[in-house]
Protein backbone atom coordinates (compact mmCIF):
# COMPACT_ATOMS: atom_id res chain seq x y z
CA UNK A 1 0.00 0.00 0.00
CA UNK A 2 1.13 3.03 -0.78
CA UNK A 3 0.72 5.94 1.97
CA UNK A 4 -0.84 9.41 -0.07
CA UNK A 5 0.64 12.22 0.58
CA UNK A 6 -0.70 15.86 1.47
CA UNK A 7 -1.75 17.68 -1.99
CA UNK A 8 -3.50 14.24 -2.83
CA UNK A 9 -7.00 15.08 -3.30
CA UNK A 10 -8.21 11.77 -1.71
CA UNK A 11 -6.69 13.49 1.62
CA UNK A 12 -9.77 16.11 0.88
CA UNK A 13 -12.63 14.17 0.55
CA UNK A 14 -15.67 13.41 2.81
CA UNK A 15 -15.03 9.69 2.80
CA UNK A 16 -18.35 7.34 2.68
CA UNK A 17 -19.71 4.80 5.80
CA UNK A 18 -18.46 1.23 5.90
CA UNK A 19 -21.31 -0.95 5.09
CA UNK A 20 -20.30 -4.20 4.10
CA UNK A 21 -19.20 -5.11 7.81
CA UNK A 22 -17.05 -8.80 7.86
CA UNK A 23 -16.93 -8.57 4.42
CA UNK A 24 -13.07 -10.66 2.79
CA UNK A 25 -12.59 -6.98 1.34
CA UNK A 26 -13.11 -4.87 3.98
CA UNK A 27 -10.64 -7.21 6.41
CA UNK A 28 -7.93 -7.12 3.39
CA UNK A 29 -8.09 -3.69 3.56
CA UNK A 30 -7.87 -3.50 7.20
CA UNK A 31 -5.07 -5.93 7.44
CA UNK A 32 -3.09 -3.73 4.18
CA UNK A 33 -3.60 -0.39 6.73
CA UNK A 34 -2.15 -2.26 9.70
CA UNK A 35 0.70 -3.42 8.00
CA UNK A 36 1.21 -0.01 6.80
CA UNK A 37 0.96 1.70 10.00
CA UNK A 38 2.96 -0.39 12.06
CA UNK A 39 5.85 -0.51 8.74
CA UNK A 40 6.11 3.08 9.68
CA UNK A 41 5.71 3.39 13.11
CA UNK A 42 2.61 5.31 12.86
CA UNK A 43 0.12 5.70 15.93
CA UNK A 44 -2.70 5.26 13.58
CA UNK A 45 -4.05 5.70 9.81
CA UNK A 46 -7.39 6.06 7.84
CA UNK A 47 -8.69 5.01 5.29
CA UNK A 48 -8.07 7.73 2.64
CA UNK A 49 -4.34 7.91 3.17
CA UNK A 50 -3.89 4.83 1.20
CA UNK A 51 -6.61 6.02 -1.53
CA UNK A 52 -9.74 4.58 -0.08
CA UNK A 53 -12.80 6.57 0.30
CA UNK A 54 -14.11 5.17 3.63
CA UNK A 55 -15.20 6.03 7.04
CA UNK A 56 -12.74 3.31 8.50
CA UNK A 57 -9.25 3.80 10.52
CA UNK A 58 -6.62 1.60 12.44
CA UNK A 59 -5.01 2.24 15.87
CA UNK A 60 -1.36 1.04 17.32
CA UNK A 61 -2.37 -1.76 19.11
CA UNK A 62 -0.26 -0.66 21.81
CA UNK A 63 -2.06 2.89 22.08
CA UNK A 64 -5.24 1.42 21.96
CA UNK A 65 -4.32 0.00 25.40
CA UNK A 66 -7.47 -2.41 25.16
CA UNK A 67 -9.36 0.80 25.93
CA UNK A 68 -10.79 0.58 22.54
CA UNK A 69 -10.65 -1.82 18.98
CA UNK A 70 -7.98 -0.90 16.90
CA UNK A 71 -9.89 -0.54 13.74
CA UNK A 72 -12.82 1.96 13.80
CA UNK A 73 -15.21 2.50 11.24
CA UNK A 74 -18.16 5.06 11.49
CA UNK A 75 -17.08 7.33 14.28
CA UNK A 76 -18.98 9.50 15.89
CA UNK A 77 -17.78 12.13 18.13
CA UNK A 78 -20.44 12.41 21.43
CA UNK A 79 -18.64 14.85 23.51
CA UNK A 80 -15.21 16.38 24.38
CA UNK A 81 -13.92 18.11 27.65
CA UNK A 82 -11.29 19.91 28.11
CA UNK A 83 -8.47 21.16 26.04
CA UNK A 84 -4.63 20.38 25.38
CA UNK A 85 -1.81 21.42 23.57
CA UNK A 86 0.47 18.82 21.99
CA UNK A 87 3.07 17.90 18.63
CA UNK A 88 1.36 15.36 16.74
CA UNK A 89 2.15 14.58 13.20
CA UNK A 90 0.76 12.82 10.02
CA UNK A 91 2.02 9.97 7.81
CA UNK A 92 0.82 12.10 4.81
CA UNK A 93 2.72 14.83 6.21
CA UNK A 94 6.22 13.29 6.48
CA UNK A 95 8.98 14.90 8.70
CA UNK A 96 6.40 17.71 10.07
CA UNK A 97 5.69 17.92 14.06
CA UNK A 98 3.29 20.52 15.09
CA UNK A 99 1.64 21.65 18.24
CA UNK A 100 -2.27 21.54 17.71
CA UNK A 101 -4.83 22.19 20.21
CA UNK A 102 -7.15 19.28 20.86
CA UNK A 103 -9.85 18.04 23.28
CA UNK A 104 -8.63 16.26 26.24
CA UNK A 105 -11.23 13.53 26.80
CA UNK A 106 -13.44 12.49 24.14
CA UNK A 107 -16.55 9.99 24.06
CA UNK A 108 -17.07 8.63 20.69
CA UNK A 109 -18.97 5.55 19.35
CA UNK A 110 -17.71 3.25 16.22
CA UNK A 111 -18.72 -0.30 14.89
CA UNK A 112 -16.06 -2.54 14.72
CA UNK A 113 -14.49 -4.36 11.91
CA UNK A 114 -17.81 -7.25 12.45
CA UNK A 115 -20.20 -4.45 12.52
CA UNK A 116 -21.15 -4.65 16.51
CA UNK A 117 -21.50 -0.75 17.93
CA UNK A 118 -19.84 0.24 20.85
CA UNK A 119 -19.53 3.33 23.13
CA UNK A 120 -16.54 4.58 24.39
CA UNK A 121 -14.66 7.09 26.67
CA UNK A 122 -10.65 8.06 26.09
CA UNK A 123 -8.15 10.52 27.24
CA UNK A 124 -4.94 11.81 26.30
CA UNK A 125 -2.60 10.84 23.41
CA UNK A 126 -5.32 8.12 22.48
CA UNK A 127 -8.13 10.98 22.50
CA UNK A 128 -5.99 13.08 20.85
CA UNK A 129 -5.35 10.17 17.66
CA UNK A 130 -8.49 9.33 16.91
CA UNK A 131 -9.61 13.29 16.94
CA UNK A 132 -6.58 13.14 14.13
CA UNK A 133 -8.12 10.32 12.52
CA UNK A 134 -11.74 11.34 12.35
CA UNK A 135 -10.76 14.46 11.07
CA UNK A 136 -9.14 12.83 7.62
CA UNK A 137 -13.27 10.67 7.19
CA UNK A 138 -14.05 14.93 6.70
CA UNK A 139 -11.23 15.70 4.88
CA UNK A 140 -9.33 17.18 7.11
CA UNK A 141 -5.58 17.59 7.79
CA UNK A 142 -3.79 18.63 11.28
CA UNK A 143 -1.77 21.60 8.88
CA UNK A 144 -5.44 23.45 8.62
CA UNK A 145 -5.38 24.06 12.19
CA UNK A 146 -1.81 25.53 11.78
CA UNK A 147 -1.18 29.45 10.53
CA UNK A 148 -0.71 30.60 6.89
CA UNK A 149 2.94 31.35 7.01
CA UNK A 150 3.69 27.50 8.66
CA UNK A 151 1.08 25.59 6.02
CA UNK A 152 2.69 27.58 3.45
CA UNK A 153 5.71 26.37 4.41
CA UNK A 154 4.87 22.69 4.76
CA UNK A 155 2.78 22.42 1.44
CA UNK A 156 6.05 23.71 -0.42
CA UNK A 157 8.03 20.64 1.52
CA UNK A 158 5.30 18.49 0.20
CA UNK A 159 5.37 19.77 -3.33
CA UNK A 160 9.06 19.09 -3.60
CA UNK A 161 9.00 15.54 -1.85
CA UNK A 162 5.73 14.41 -4.23
CA UNK A 163 8.12 15.34 -7.24
ZN1 LIG B 1 -2.86 11.75 9.66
Amino acid sequence: MTIELYGSSILREVCDPIEDFGSDMLMSLMRGMKDAMNSKEGAGLAAPQVGFNERMFVLNEQLAGGKCDTVICNPVLLRDMGKDVQQEGCLSVPGFFENVERSRNIEFEYFTAEGIQKQVFVSGFLARCIQHEMDHLDGKLFVDYLNKDRQKKIEKAMRKLRG
